[in-house]
């Protein structure tokens, strides 16, 4: 008997061990401290009222004998939800059907669980920084990564480039941890690479809500994306769904390989290792794409975004060089006087009574930068801004 020696090869994971670590320590010694927590990239709004009726409902229907469900008669998502979805998409002017659409419980898992279709000897190209999911799932899998640089030159958004041949390209648009978005030719640019590469793109669109009109929410708005690209999405953010679980992968029925539908694959695998989101659930995600769902909804990411606008307005003052925040809950700047980020992190947290996350912990081009989160209260962070506008 012999483990995953891929395991091995993880990086071990310090990011928010480490940043829970020196907040305890700095809360045993201010026991009455004015700490502002920043750093969590967790909503903190409750659950929209559509939402929550949904449930209600759902779980009366699971107390009778006549309205009882069991095992779902599709592992990837009863048609109802599949059909909500689909015409979310159409809403969005981009034609998905819901046989493409697979309801699963999140993104993180989706993301995660895709590369079981795919052979471990591919290349996969990820940008530096972003979301650790990427990495450590391929990682395991024991497959080459090559990286797309993101700096301050390129505003954080890599383009293609002829030395990063890769099988499997990862974006994620809006970023975790950056905020930035790229726009449609951009986008164009990574699809008309892909297609040529013969590569697929793994795209997360987890923060698609957050998206101001003119630039793209999904990739299958880019021509020739039906043919290349997988796209990942999630009522987390949108919706406040982290503690309820529910997600889906969009694969339309252009996408092969070598004459093999990668749908047909997905489903298989999901057939094999997933019994389906919980009925009170996808209830309740059916409603977040009723209409009054997708107004409740867009209340809470417009009061999120509205917190985003308080930082940018703050950085802008003081003169850091940012991205993120336009269409993002997140605001990713450098580090005043040239600081590390965690030397930047201990400055905050001790000077300014404020937890952020340190770039370092996304990947080495992170080095310098900080990431903060505009999913707190609003009262609090503007009084961050406040803070550290003092100096
Ligand atoms: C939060 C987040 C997700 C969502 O994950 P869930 O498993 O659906 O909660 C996916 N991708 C990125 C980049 C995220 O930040």
């Amino acid at each position: 008997m012999k483990l995953n020696g891929n395991f091995q090869n993880l990086e071990q994971s310090y990011l928010f061990v480490t940043i829970a670590k020196k907040v305890n320590e700095f809360t045993e010694k201010h026991p009455d401290n004015q700490l502002i927590r920043m750093g969590i990239g967790d909503v903190t709004l409750p659950l929209a009222p559509v939402v929550i009726e949904a449930m209600h409902k759902a779980t009366d229907e699971m107390a009778k004998k006549e309205t009882f469900r069991g095992y779902s008669p599709d592992s990837n998502g009863y048609p109802f939800l599949r059909e909500a979805i689909a015409g979310y998409y159409q809403s969005l002017g981009v034609d998905v059907e819901a046989e493409e659409i697979f309801v699963g419980d999140g993104a993180k898992s989706d993301v995660g669980n895709i590369v079981d279709i795919f052979d471990d000897a591919n290349t996969v190209l990820v940008p530096d920084p972003v979301y650790p999911v990427y990495v450590d799932t391929n990682i395991m899998s024991g497959r080459e990564i090559v990286y797309a640089d993101a700096n301050m030159e390129n505003g954080f958004l890599p383009m293609p480039k002829a030395d990063h041949p890769a099988d499997i390209i990862y974006i994620c648009s809006p970023n975790n941890p950056t905020g930035a978005v790229y726009n449609r030719e951009q986008l164009q640019a990574w699809v008309d690479y892909a297609l040529d590469q013969k590569a697929v793109i793994l795209f997360d669109s987890a923060y698609e809500s957050f998206v101001s009109p003119g630039l793209p929410r999904s990739i299958f708005e880019i021509p020739g994306a039906e043919k290349c690209a997988i796209e990942f999405c999630s009522l987390s953010k949108t919706a406040g769904f982290t503690g309820m679980r529910c997600g889906y992968t969009v694969i339309k029925k252009e996408l092969c390989f070598d004459g093999v539908s990668v749908a047909a694959l997905w489903q298989r695998r999901q057939g094999s290792k997933f019994n389906g989101v919980n009925y009170i659930t996808q209830r309740a995600a059916e409603a977040v794409f009723t209409p009054e769902g997708i107004k409740q909804t867009r209340d809470a990411v417009a009061y999120y975004k509205r917190n985003a606008g308080v930082m940018v307005d703050a950085l802008r003052e003081l003169g850091y060089w940012f991205t993120g925040g336009e269409n993002s809950p997140y605001v990713w700047f450098k580090c005043p006087d040239n600081m590390g980020g965690w030397e930047y992190f201990d400055y905050l947290l001790n000077e300014k009574q404020i937890v952020g996350t340190p770039g370092e912990g996304f990947g080495k081009n992170g080095a310098g930068c900080m990431r903060l989160s505009a999913f707190g209260d609003a009262e609090k962070t503007k009084e961050a801004m406040e803070r550290i506008k003092k100096g």
